[in-house]
């Protein structure tokens, strides 16, 4: 089974929909119920196993619930994907919102954590599993702006490595997955309204969501000794956050 967590749009969506493609069966999880069901729905075609559930993975104490509820589920889990994420705001930090700061660190980091501590016990068991970590180019390099967000990013790619020595000779592979600029609804969330998040890609060419997702499963395609330990994936018309090329009409 897969475990893929912000499934309820995006690049988890996507994932969701290219494992399915393979065959695999799923557990899909995100705070809207009702997108889960309809992708899940969707998905019946690929005569696959789906389950979902409304988690938010911010929640300490529900992510424990889940993992005991659905322990028999988790058992045959060998991949997760730590997707769910979100950037709150385009800020110098001297304006920034703590909410929004709290919505970042809670998701892009805290969550990952519990959702990563949830899983390990099954995969330490089975001495098998796959965590992929989405990342972002923003772990790489700061913005102007993107103080909080760069640094959970920052702090996702410093957690990918130290995962990967923590958990070295358990056969558990650990990937990080650091995206550029992908059209999905992430700029919508992050500015507020569709009309801002249209502008961000206006003239110049996206990743799709489903890009990464082909891009995830060959990362986890790989025969078992392999482990790509991180992969960086940029659209042609980007060469860095905020150098990007634009066509001018
Ligand atoms: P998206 O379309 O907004 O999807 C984000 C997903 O995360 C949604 O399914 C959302 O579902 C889920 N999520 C957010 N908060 C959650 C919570 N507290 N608990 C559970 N699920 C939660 O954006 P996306 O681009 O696919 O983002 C996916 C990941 O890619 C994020 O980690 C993001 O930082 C990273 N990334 C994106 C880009 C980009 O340009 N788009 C670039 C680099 C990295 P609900 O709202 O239903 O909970």
């Amino acid at each position: 089974m897969i475990l893929i967590t912000g499934a309820s749009s995006g690049i988890g969506k996507s994932c969701a929909e290219e494992f399915a493609k393979k065959g695999h069966p799923l557990i899909l999880v995100a705070r809207r119920k009702q997108r889960l069901e309809e992708i899940a729905k969707n998905l019946k075609k690929y005569k696959v196993e789906v389950h979902y559930y409304a988690l938010d993975i911010r929640n300490k104490k529900d992510v424990e619930a889940f993992a005991k509820k659905h322990a028999p589920f988790l058992e045959k889990t060998k991949i997760l994907i730590n997707n769910a994420g979100l950037a709150k705001g385009v800020e110098p930090i001297q304006s920034g919102k703590t909410d929004d700061w709290d919505a970042m660190i809670d998701t892009n980091l805290k969550g990952l954590l519990y959702m990563t501590k949830a899983v390990l016990p099954f995969f330490l068991k089975k001495k098998l599993g796959h965590i992929v970590n989405i990342g972002s180019v923003a772990g790489y390099y700061n913005y102007p702006n993107g103080n909080v967000y760069c640094a959970t990013k920052h702090a996702v790619r410093s957690l990918n490595e130290a995962m990967r020595m923590d958990l070295l000779g358990t056969g558990i592979r650990v990937t990080e997955i650091a995206a550029g600029m992908v059209d999905t609804e992430f700029s919508t969330v992050r500015l507020g309204s569709h009309a801002k998040a249209k502008k961000v890609y206006e003239g110049m060419v996206p990743l799709k969501a489903e890009d990464i997702a082909k891009n995830i499963l060959w990362v986890c395609d790989q025969p078992a000794h392999i482990n790509i330990q991180s992969l960086m994936i940029y659209p042609t018309d980007q060469a860095a956050p905020g150098l990007v090329h634009r066509k001018v009409n």
